[in-house]
């Protein structure tokens, strides 16, 4: 039942310190929408969902890792997530651990774009996300030796469909593994994608710079 547990809020909490230390603040902004229990109860305004600067919502979805969650106070904080980023035409960046099967039946009810955030499933789901109109977000995993699933899917997917991401402050790619992660190991993963993909780093940038702009509306 207690899935909403100290843990998690600490690695939110921690998240979310990271992106205030930014020296510069963020031009544009993700919506953080905190997942809690209640229904009644979930913390967002019309007025900061419609700012200009916000640009998307995140990171939502299911996290089945913990055996005490409850799966179904999840599926519905989900859907109701999902439901408010259709009626705010804005795109959705979404976790999912030991979920992904459930995450895909969940999404493809709605009419949304999005990233599918760490993206760590198989090659034959990726391609069901991105049927349904999303993203992959790649991030330090690609560097580890033993993340095939993810080099196989990088090596299979189009550049087009893939965004670059940290999850900082963790997941730190080689050679930085097990320190903080931050934004400037962004050119780290770039490198590794493009070796596998057999391009030059300059085109995994500006490809998936455009794929950013697309989902999110930058421009
Ligand atoms: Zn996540």
């Amino acid at each position: 039942m207690d899935w909403n547990k100290k843990d998690f809020f600490l690695h939110e909490r921690k998240k979310r310190k990271t992106r205030i230390n930014l020296t510069h603040p963020p031009r544009l902004l993700l919506i953080v929408i905190t997942i809690c229990q209640n229904k009644h109860n979930l913390p967002i305004k019309k007025r900061t969902i419609n700012n200009s600067k916000s640009v998307g919502i995140c990171e939502i979805g299911l996290d089945y890792h913990y055996e005490d969650t409850d799966k179904e106070i999840q599926r519905m904080v989900f859907n109701r997530q999902l439901e408010i980023a259709e009626k705010f035409n804005k795109p959705v960046v979404v976790h999912s651990r030991d979920s992904i099967g459930e995450t895909y039946n969940i999404l493809s009810k709605y009419n949304l774009k999005g990233s599918i955030h760490c993206y760590s499933g198989s090659l034959e789901m990726a391609k069901l996300f991105i049927k349904l109109g999303y993203k992959l977000g790649v991030g330090g995993i690609i560097t580890f030796k033993n993340a095939k699933n993810i080099k196989e899917v990088v090596k299979n997917v189009d550049l087009s469909y893939i965004l670059l991401e940290t999850d900082s402050p963790y997941l730190s790619p080689e050679p930085y593994r097990g320190s903080e992660n931050n934004p400037s190991n962004i050119p780290v993963i770039a490198e590794s994608i493009a070796s596998i993909k057999g391009v030059t780093n300059i085109d995994v940038a500006r490809v998936t710079t455009a794929n950013a702009e697309e989902v999110f509306d930058f421009l």
